[in-house]
């Protein structure tokens, strides 16, 4: 008997194959062990889903936004009790370290459902008094939301765009990332498990051109919510907007980590690293340039090459693992024609580079780049400019907070970033000129989920998270009458 997963489209409350002949092969990072295989879906897939999301629209928004509230905690208190198998499922198909996807994408996908009920049940909407009228805000479904995610995060993601979309009374056609798409299957699983009405959420396998792209541009999808990178980013956008879509794209990042001269090194150390190094370098939000003021750069690097080389790489499966592989061989290939790159741009690697080494042999066919540490690089060099997405940090001096924040803004980037000060205040008005959708002082990732999430510039358009996500996913509706 095979060992390989095989997953099927969940549409109108089924399972169903998809309409065509290929499978698409998914690998294990860690040891390119096949695992399981997703149909190629087409179209014809996606007219279905959407059809069935449809037909399931307005029952699904005659429903009170309570009632709605209260099926995602159904939904949450259903993955919460899979949420082993959700953390050793993301571990598996992403060679994340399995505390990561215990701590980190189980966790959050369950408080997702529960924090968005809790956003449903607090939910009011606004009246604006005039002296003769009074105007009266409704929130009002969009209708089929068709939602696309990538691989870094899956589950943790793609909740974040379930939950909000069907909280406002959407229907949902999601597009999970081709290369990790069992925990999306998981999440269909619950969501029949509890009975959610047939054709609310539905979900379409496949890549990105068979699936992703007719799910953008089919006339009766009326919202898409999109991560991932920004060059497909601007191909959804081009498809969306000529249908006038309600569109988020939440999109790719090259966050500055700003190490101020009175930064407390021991104690913020970790964070640094950690700011650098998380799942592999593989979150958006990570910091892969790290500008350090001049007076304490020796002193810096030294200690943060210490804490990078005590980072233990290796099985994902392993409870004191840190670092696990990359999502996939040509990731892998990406990351590594980066650091020749750094090399030939006049960067010294100061450590990694490669595969670990004594990596053990049930893993040499996985996509490992141990932590990698690249100094000498101007700072408008390719490598410390363009998106890397992988375990690679470059490393900046600066002689003055204004040359921090030219270096922090010199990318097309906007999505993140940090500083790490003993001035809170001076670290505070730092923030404020840094051209990203989210700041950290003193902490990375820290997150309130009531707050705005999203970038500037090229890191994307529009906001989600708390009242935020709300509102896209929804119309508001002005009523306003006379007296
Ligand atoms: P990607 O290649 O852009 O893919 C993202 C999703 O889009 C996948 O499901 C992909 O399908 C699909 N897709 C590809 N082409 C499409 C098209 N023409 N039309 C519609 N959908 C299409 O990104 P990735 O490599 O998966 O993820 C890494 C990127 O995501 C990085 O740039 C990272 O910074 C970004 N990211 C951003 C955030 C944020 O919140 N800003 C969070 C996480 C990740 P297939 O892959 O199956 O072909």
């Amino acid at each position: 008997m095979s060992d390989i997963t095989e997953l099927s489209n969940f549409i109108n409350g089924e399972w169903r194959p998809a309409n065509c002949e290929h499978w698409i092969e998914d690998y294990s990072p860690a040891n390119g062990a096949h695992i399981a295989r997703i149909p190629c879906s087409s179209s014809e897939d996606i007219d279905a889903a959407v059809e069935a999301a449809l037909d399931a629209a307005d029952n699904w928004a005659n429903l009170s936004i309570a009632e709605r509230a209260d099926w995602l905690d159904t939904i949450a208190g259903a993955l919460e009790e899979r949420a082993e198998e959700v953390a050793q499922l993301e571990s598996l198909d992403t060679g994340k370290p399995i505390s990561l996807a215990r701590s980190v994408d189980a966790a959050r996908s369950v408080a997702n459902f529960r924090f968005f009920a809790e956003q449903g049940r607090e939910f009011e909407s606004e009246v604006f008094e005039m002296s003769d009228a009074t105007n009266r805000v409704v929130y009002k479904p969009v209708g089929v939301a068709g939602l696309i995610t990538p691989w870094n995060l899956p589950l943790y993601l793609l909740s974040w765009k379930v939950a909000p979309a069907l909280l406002m009374g959407n229907t949902v056609v999601a597009k999970p990332s081709e290369m990790t798409p069992m925990t999306a299957s998981l999440l269909a699983e619950v969501i029949e498990d509890v009975g959610l009405p047939r054709g609310v959420f539905n979900l379409v396998h496949g890549n990105g051109i068979d699936a992703g792209a007719p799910l953008t541009s089919h006339p009766d999808v009326n919202l898409i919510s999109f991560t991932g990178g920004t060059t497909t980013g601007r191909e959804v956008a081009k498809s969306a907007s000529s249908g006038f879509k309600k569109l988020s794209l939440e999109l790719g990042g090259k966050n500055a980590t700003i190490i101020r001269a009175d930064v407390d090194i021991e104690n913020m150390i970790h964070g640094i690293v950690r700011a650098s190094f998380l799942n592999q370098g593989q979150v958006c939000l990570c910091g892969s340039r790290i500008l350090i003021h001049e007076s304490i750069y020796d002193t810096f690097v030294e200690a943060f090459l210490n804490a990078v080389a005590n980072m233990v790489v290796g099985d994902p499966a392993d409870e004191g693992t840190e670092l696990g592989a990359l999502i996939s061989a040509a990731h892998r290939d990406k990351v590594l024609s980066y650091i020749d790159l750094a090399e030939e741009e006049g960067g010294d690697i100061l450590c990694g580079g490669g595969a670990p080494v004594g990596i053990p042999q049930a893993f040499e066919n996985g996509y490992w780049v141990s932590p990698t540490v690249i100094d000498g690089l101007a700072p408008d060099s390719r490598c410390s400019t363009e998106e890397i997405f992988g375990p690679v940090v470059t490393l900046h001096p600066f002689s003055d907070d204004e040359e921090a924040i030219e270096i922090a803004n010199m990318t097309d980037y906007g999505l993140a970033g940090s500083i790490w000060t003993a001035d809170i205040e001076a670290g505070s008005a730092m923030a404020e000129q840094i051209d990203s959708g989210m700041i950290w002082v003193n902490c990375w990732l820290h997150r309130d989920l009531r707050v705005p999430f999203g970038g500037v510039k090229n890191s994307g358009v529009g906001r989600e998270g708390g009242r935020w996500s709300l509102g896209f996913f929804s119309e508001a509706i002005n009523i306003c009458v006379k007296h």
